[in-house]
């Protein structure tokens, strides 16, 4: 009956059950109409290159501000949006409001930045994401290697033999693919043969076992060598210290992003970013002997 479908439905979709069954279906009603009502924002994370600390990309990172909710984190709405059945539309949003702050950057004088946007497993497979993607590249004149889509690989193996196709589709377009969290979902190695990615993001929690002795070095050290002989680029995440950041030099990770470089900026913070020539990590960078 309808009753314990509701329960059975609030098991599944929502994790803190402390809320009433009115509350949720509030957020749902409040979800639904924040596209339309304007309340969706970018956050813009850099990625810096671990040889010279330059910016090389910044990740764009949906916000949710609600006039009775505050600001919503992404890990409080996007599942929901995909169980919802929402998120395309909102994923078309997030994707074209990216590639007009790109164009915009690049109107600034930034022409080596490129953007990254992260897909839901809906998007990737069930919606008309080419379609979506073209039309904003072609509406902000950009091309498809100024993007770089982001997919995590629980969304990668849930269906395999279609993720690879709309990959290589993408990937056509010119557009840079990017393995996120890598290391903590189910992909076999087999399936990284024939994957058609640019690169793996290396997921925080291997970063932040760096420093915790253990096998925490092996593992990064590992994974890095294995980007590298499948000639893939590797992304490090989650970079918090200094440490981290000599250690991944060291053993050859290309990119970096994390709060020791920059949280996850607004527009008008990730300009400034772009713009400020001062960059205290820099130091750590020129001074090679340290770590070497
Ligand atoms: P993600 O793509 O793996 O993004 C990294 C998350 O880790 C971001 O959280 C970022 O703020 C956080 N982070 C980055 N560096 C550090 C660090 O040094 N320390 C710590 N403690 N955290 C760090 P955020 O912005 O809350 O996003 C969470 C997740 O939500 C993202 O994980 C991504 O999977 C998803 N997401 C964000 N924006 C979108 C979007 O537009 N579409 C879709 N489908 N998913 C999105
Ligand atoms: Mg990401
Ligand atoms: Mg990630
Ligand atoms: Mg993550």
């Amino acid at each position: 009956d309808a009753k314990s479908d509701g329960i059975g439905k609030l098991r599944f979709y929502h994790p803190s059950l402390k809320d009433t069954m009115q509350e949720r279906i509030a957020f749902e009603s409040a979800l639904k109409e924040a596209l339309t009502n304007q309340e969706f924002s970018l956050c813009y994370q850099p990625q810096v290159s671990a040889i010279n600390g330059n910016t090389v990309c910044l990740e764009a990172l949906i916000r949710w501000q609600h006039p009775a909710y505050g600001l919503v984190m992404p890990d409080k709405f996007i599942q929901l949006a995909e169980t919802m059945g929402i998120i395309a539309s909102i994923g078309a949003w997030v994707i074209d409001a990216a590639c007009e702050q790109l164009s915009r950057w690049r109107a600034m004088g930034f022409t080596d930045v490129r953007v990254a946007i992260n897909l839901s497993a809906q998007q990737l497979l069930v919606s008309e994401l080419e379609q979506t993607v073209s039309a904003a590249l072609q509406r902000h004149q950009l091309s498809g290697r100024d993007i770089e889509l982001e997919i995590t690989e629980s969304v990668l193996m849930q269906d395999p033999e279609r993720a690879i196709e709309r990959l290589g589709a993408l990937q056509k377009l010119g557009i840079r693919l990017s393995i996120d969290d890598f290391g903590t979902g189910y992909s076999s190695l087999g399936y990284l043969r024939v994957l058609p990615v640019n690169a793996l993001k290396l997921d925080r929690s291997f970063v932040w076992d760096l420093e915790k002795g253990g096998k925490g070095l092996e593992i990064c050290a590992t994974a890095i060598d294995l980007a590298k002989k499948l000639d893939l680029e590797i992304v490090a995440e989650g970079v918090e210290t200094k440490e981290q950041l000599a250690q991944l030099r060291h053993l050859g990770c290309d990119l970096l992003q994390g709060y020791l470089f920059a949280k996850p900026l607004t527009v008008e913070a990730a300009s400034i970013f772009l713009i400020n020539a001062h960059r205290p990590w820099q130091s750590v960078m020129n001074s090679d002997a340290g770590f070497d």
